[in-house]
């Protein structure tokens, strides 16, 4: 029996913020779209550009996912959920965040992160939501019924609930687990990898970005700066580890 074969996806990048800073992402292929992350509150006029852009428009997505629960990815989920009326998946772990009965705490990174929670920004409540499909534990979601070579997966250590999104077995939307350039990410230095402002667990961060290398896949694309080829992943994997032992 010959294996029923999807179209070729390609990751077009949704700048949310210029020059990388913040960027969600939009997998394309003649199935239709789906949407990685939603950028902050208020910012849906970014995402539309790119649609319009490609002859698409917000009934196109087919489905939205959150890659963790900070207000960057999260901030305009209830809004473009509205606009598309596409399901949102997103992992268990984070759910009191999305519907607001937490509140999230941020483990800074470095000098930036702490400045950064020092404006409150982070911190702002969004529209509370719930997603249609949660992922738990360590399940894995494919997405061969929404026309597209992939599977979500759930990579924990960012944030309890972080996924991330497999493409064709090569190519993957890692949200923060690793971004790169400087402050929020982006701007300069896109090309060497660094931890993103904030980060909950790097062991269980590098654990995760090995996994997801020795699946084979070359390209990481993240939510701050990138993307990055896997050799500049697994260098930053080992100095992730030092990190953990201190
Ligand atoms: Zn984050
Ligand atoms: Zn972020």
């Amino acid at each position: 029996m010959k294996k029923y074969q999807f179209p070729k996806t390609y990751i077009h990048t949704i700048p949310i913020f210029p020059l990388g800073m913040i960027n969600a992402f939009l997998l394309v292929n003649t199935n239709g779209c789906i949407l990685i992350d939603t950028g902050l509150p208020n910012t849906e006029n970014k995402i539309n550009r790119v649609l319009k852009k490609l002859n698409l428009d917000f009934n196109d997505i087919k489905l939205i996912v959150i890659t963790h629960a900070h207000i960057d990815h999260a901030g305009n989920a209830s809004k473009i959920k509205s606009l598309s009326a596409a399901p949102i998946i997103a992992h268990k772990a984070d759910l009191p965040y999305f519907t607001g009965e937490k509140k999230m705490f941020f483990c800074a990174t470095g000098w930036f992160g702490r400045l950064f929670s020092l404006t409150g920004a982070i911190q702002r409540p969004y529209e509370a939501f719930k997603p249609d499909i949660l992922l738990k534990s360590s399940e894995k979601f494919g997405l061969n019924d929404f026309g597209f070579d992939g599977e979500v997966i759930s990579t924990p250590g960012h944030t309890e609930g972080s996924i991330s999104v497999i493409v064709e077995n090569t190519q993957a939307v890692v949200g923060d687990l690793i971004s790169s350039g400087i402050l929020l990410g982006g701007i300069i230095r896109t090309n060497r990898a660094k931890r993103p402002p904030f980060e909950e667990n790097p062991l269980k961060v590098s654990q995760e970005l090995k996994t997801i290398s020795d699946q084979g896949v070359s390209t990481f694309f993240m939510g701050h700066g990138g993307p990055l080829p896997q050799v500049e992943v697994l260098r930053h994997i080992e100095k992730l580890k030092t990190v953990a032992n201190k």
